[in-house]
């Protein structure tokens, strides 16, 4: 008997091929009926025999990838006549379900047909399909049409029009579809602008890398800088121009296989690289390899990724080595994503441009990730994975927009049952970072439709972000506490509601008692916490300079620990110190001036990583913390002491014990890597103790894992091994870093607005 069925779905399922896949399984399964987009998602109405209709239901739930079911409702709707299945056409109306998916890369299909002479794409850099191609960094509103995306000025020709109209085609209703006769084209420019004659742009470029020099060329959410990744000339040149000294720069290579050559990848690690996504993923240097020192200086943690788009491919196949592709800016400025402005910006930079004429209405940096306790983890959560939802266990009761810290700004807007992070804003303490971030969140709530209500920013009265939230409108504003935020994202990313014990380990972050917090063990409700342990502090003497020299960090933990009677002479890292300047360090501790007291996990990487790597200096924050892990010896070769003090009742890890250890080794010459994997296991034990102490008052609770400390894999890797009989999460599709703390401040604000 026929029946009638509305199937109501929910998840990535506009812009990837979804409404062909329903079209085609109703032809294979004999359904009439009709499937439409939605602001919402996609809507079915299923006409057949009951059985057939359950069938249909069970495959729906299992599309093909890239989409994503998240939520499929059927009810069962009064029967229609008919023995069609259509495709009905988008429906405006109806708000804040956003279903535009991330960015995705290049599928086979797609990178056969630029490779074949014979294929009427062969070598169009702006190929795509259903399964392929530009999507968030395209649109300019919902639902997600090519009239509401950058595509639109681009008039389709009869050939890409007839695969549009098409449901047996791959590129049925894929918007940005696009061919060499009426899609973008290429065009090389020298740095003035000027065009080029550049019959070929593509192998124009390659060209002109080849000989050494730096190409910008524009992607899918901005502009890269890119040169060749072996010229060491090359690059130095493009350090010094883009005033970038020792920040390793991320790499693009062909394929897996080349990706083998210049780093050691486990499985993970290469599945990762080859996801639909295409984070740029930290991995290890390969010794010896083709990669020069002066891609990464001083580190052997390389940031590697495949190519993503059309052009990317065409370029790696003319160029043939591995490429520097780092995200076209000066210093900490936003990703360049304009023509013009690029011109103005990286004219200084590239000696030519490789632009296009299809328009970027979002910029979005590269992502980056890392595997970290066998799982991939998202250091940066920004192109390919933006903006699509995280999931809420429970919806918010008004719509929250948060607007994240000051540093690796992201910002997160939470409708429903979803939040959604947004691209990577960067450093907000520039003008044209801030720009950036306003422009953003004002383009989310539009193509959420959405007008937020409850807007949480940081505690920190300083932030920029802070001052936006509290310059607009809202029915409530909450402040929320910077490593409470972290905690929260962590439990709004694994569905917990709480309590839980939070372990935020990062650099610095507002303490309601006017000081630098950083090392927090939190026990959360959702709108609430306690804080129930912390860290002795040290004195960052010169305040933000002490990140820079963290060999001052390093004087301030040796002096505390020794009573400033330390064998200073004899600890090689002050052995370049001249006198005057430890004396003037010492004058600012004592005297309490411009030496801010600091309790960030960070500052212990930075301080006894300047003691056992013998250095001074860091070119960029977290520098020594990244090399200090990196240098640690993988066996088991004990552990330094530490004590518990208390600190105004509080107890604090007090590593006091830890660095006279550590000053001792030194004394005794015993090998860095053994000093740092000691330091770690000291931290590791360190932690679990305090979890346990906390578990014995409160209770067999979850445990989170959460800050910037958490970027390194050997912490949260020891830390969940001696916390193996409780329930212990990490972070996976959030960042632990600042990155990630927008989506947590979004939680708490929701709880507050809840319950006041
Ligand atoms: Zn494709
Ligand atoms: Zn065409
Ligand atoms: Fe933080």
């Amino acid at each position: 008997m026929r029946t009638g069925l509305r199937i109501e779905i929910r998840g990535t399922v506009q812009g990837v091929g979804f409404r062909p896949w329903v079209y085609r399984l109703a032809h294979e399964l004999g359904v009439a009926g009709r499937v439409h987009n939605h602001a919402r998602g996609v809507t079915i109405a299923a006409f057949g025999p009951a059985a057939t209709l359950d069938r249909m239901v069970a495959r729906l739930r299992e599309p093909p990838l890239p989409a994503r079911v998240r939520e499929l409702v059927a009810a069962p709707i009064p029967t229609e006549p008919g023995e069609e299945f259509v495709i009905v056409h988008s429906a405006e109306g109806g708000p804040r379900t956003l279903s535009i998916p991330p960015d995705l890369a290049t599928c086979p299909d797609c990178a056969r047909e630029i490779a074949d002479p014979a294929d009427r794409r062969f070598g169009y850099a702006f190929t795509n399909c259903t399964s392929c191609g530009p999507r968030f960094t395209i649109a300019t509103g919902v639902p997600y049409d090519r009239p509401a995306t950058t595509m639109a000025p681009f008039v389709m020709c009869p050939a890409c029009q007839r695969e549009y109209d098409d449901p047996q085609d791959r590129r049925f209703h894929a918007q940005p579809n696009a061919c060499p006769v009426c899609g973008p084209q290429l065009a090389l420019w020298d740095r003035d602008g000027t065009p080029l004659d550049a019959r070929e742009p593509i192998h124009a470029a390659a060209e002109r890398i080849k000989r050494g020099e730096i190409v910008a060329i524009k992607g899918l959410g901005g502009f890269h800088l890119a040169c060749d990744a072996t010229r060491d000339e090359t690059i130095a040149v493009l350090r010094a121009r883009k005033h970038r000294d020792e920040k390793p720069f991320a790499v693009m290579v062909a394929d897996l296989p080349r990706a083998r050559v210049l780093a050691e990848l486990s499985a993970e690690e290469e599945a990762l690289l080859a996801s639909p996504e295409r984070p740029i993923v930290l991995v290890r240097r390969r010794v010896g390899g083709r990669l020069g020192a002066v891609v990464a200086p001083s580190t052997d943690l390389v940031g590697l990724m495949l190519p993503y788009t059309p052009l990317h491919h065409l370029l790696l196949a003319q160029v043939g080595g591995p490429l520097v592709m780092t995200s076209a800016n000066v210093s900490d400025e936003p990703i360049c994503a304009d023509n013009t402005e690029a011109v103005q910006r990286l004219g200084a930079i590239a000696d030519a441009l490789l632009v296009h004429d299809r328009v970027i209405a979002t910029r979005c940096d590269d992502s980056v990730a890392r595997i970290i306790a066998g799982q991939p983890t998202l250091l940066r959560r920004s192109r390919g994975y933006v903006p699509r939802a995280i999931a809420l266990k429970a919806p918010v009761a008004r719509p929250v927009l948060a607007v994240g810290a000051q540093l690796k700004n992201t910002f997160c807007v939470a409708v429903g049952d979803s939040a959604y992070l947004g691209p990577h804003i960067g450093d907000l303490d520039n003008l044209a970072a801030f720009g950036f971030f306003e422009t953003a969140i004002a383009r989310m709530e539009e193509v959420l439709r959405v007008t937020p209500e409850v807007i949480a920013h940081d505690l920190h009265p300083g932030y920029l972000s802070t001052q936006y939230a509290r310059d607009r409108s809202a029915v409530l504003h909450v402040a929320v506490q910077h490593h409470h935020a972290h905690v929260a994202s962590a439990m709004a990313e694994h569905g917990l509601v709480g309590p839980v014990l939070g372990v935020a380990y990062d650099g610095t972050g507002w303490g309601p008692d006017g000081t630098a917090w950083g090392g927090e063990l939190l026990l959360v409700h959702p709108g609430r916490y306690e804080r129930v342990a912390t860290f002795r502090p040290v004195a960052l003497a010169g305040g933000d300079l002490a990140i820079r020299e963290p060999w001052r960090v390093a004087l301030a933990l040796v002096d505390d620990a020794f009573d400033g009677a330390a064998p200073l002479a004899r600890i090689p890292a002050f052995a370049r110190i001249p006198a005057r300047s430890i004396e003037l360090v010492r004058q600012m501790i004592r005297a309490r001036i411009n030496a801010p007291l600091a309790r960030g996990v960070g500052r212990f990487f930075d301080g006894i990583g300047a003691l056992g790597l013998r250095r001074t200096h860091a070119s960029y924050e977290g520098q020594l913390a990244v090399a200090w892990n990196l240098v640690a010896a993988p066996d088991d070769h004990g552990a330094y002491p530490f004590d518990i003090t208390d600190e105004a009742t509080l107890p604090a890890i007090d590593l006091r014990p830890l660095v006279r250890g550590v000053v001792a080794d030194l004394l005794d010459e015993v090998a860095p890597a053994i000093i740092s994997a000691r330091f770690h296991a000291t931290l590791i034990r360190a932690t679990v103790e305090r979890v346990r102490a906390a578990i014995a008052i409160h209770g067999r609770i979850p445990v989170v894992l959460t800050g910037g400390a958490f970027h390194n894999p050997q912490l949260a890797d020891g830390i969940r091994r001696g916390l193996a009989d409780l329930e212990v999460h990490v972070h996976g599709d959030v960042p632990p870093g600042d990155g990630g703390i927008a989506l947590g401040q979004a939680l708490v604000a929701d709880a507050v607005a809840r319950h006041g």
